[in-house]
């Protein structure tokens, strides 16, 4: 019988079909995971960036992972307010996608729409921590991520967008 806290590491190894070094969980987007006594199985998730397409993606592979552990249904529900922010992905998830060549995101600002604020922001190097950055395409490899050139070590990286 799958119990709360199983759902959760269940959903724990779902990875961000973006960047699969990191799990859903990591990544803050699972507000709330309920299971009722028969077994079934109700998730809540916030989008990280609205018409980020990977969303479907997530929802698919969470419905997955959560049937082969024995749930005898899921349910998914899309909360989008309050919005995400960068705030909700932890520390070490953080450190994770350094690693991985993605600008951890900067901390959100109040209010939440700050696509076009952030953008003229300088984004920190991950490879060499280097500020002096431009950005190439607001839209990197798929529509969640934007692409930045570093110009001190003129590495290409992609940057995580917060809604
Ligand atoms: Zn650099």
């Amino acid at each position: 019988m799958l119990t709360t806290p199983r759902a959760w590491e269940v959903i724990g190894t779902v990875p961000d079909p973006e960047v699969p070094v990191i799990s859903v969980v990591e990544l803050g987007i699972v507000r709330d995971v309920a299971v009722d006594a028969e077994g079934a199985v109700a998730v809540t998730i916030t989008p990280t960036y609205s018409g980020c397409p990977a969303m479907y993606e997530i929802e698919k592979d969470i419905r997955t992972a959560l049937t082969e552990a024995g749930a005898s249904s899921v349910t998914v529900r899309t909360v989008l307010s309050p919005a995400w922010t960068t705030d909700w992905i932890g520390p070490e998830a953080r450190e994770k996608l350094r690693a991985y060549g993605i600008a951890p995101p900067g901390r959100a600002e109040q209010g939440g729409l700050i696509t076009l604020t952030r953008a003229r922001q300088p984004v920190t190097c991950p490879w060499c921590g280097s500020r002096d950055t431009e950005l190439k395409s607001e839209f990197g490899s798929t529509a969640c991520k934007a692409i930045h050139v570093c110009r001190a070590c003129r590495q290409p990286f992609d940057e995580f967008k917060a809604l």
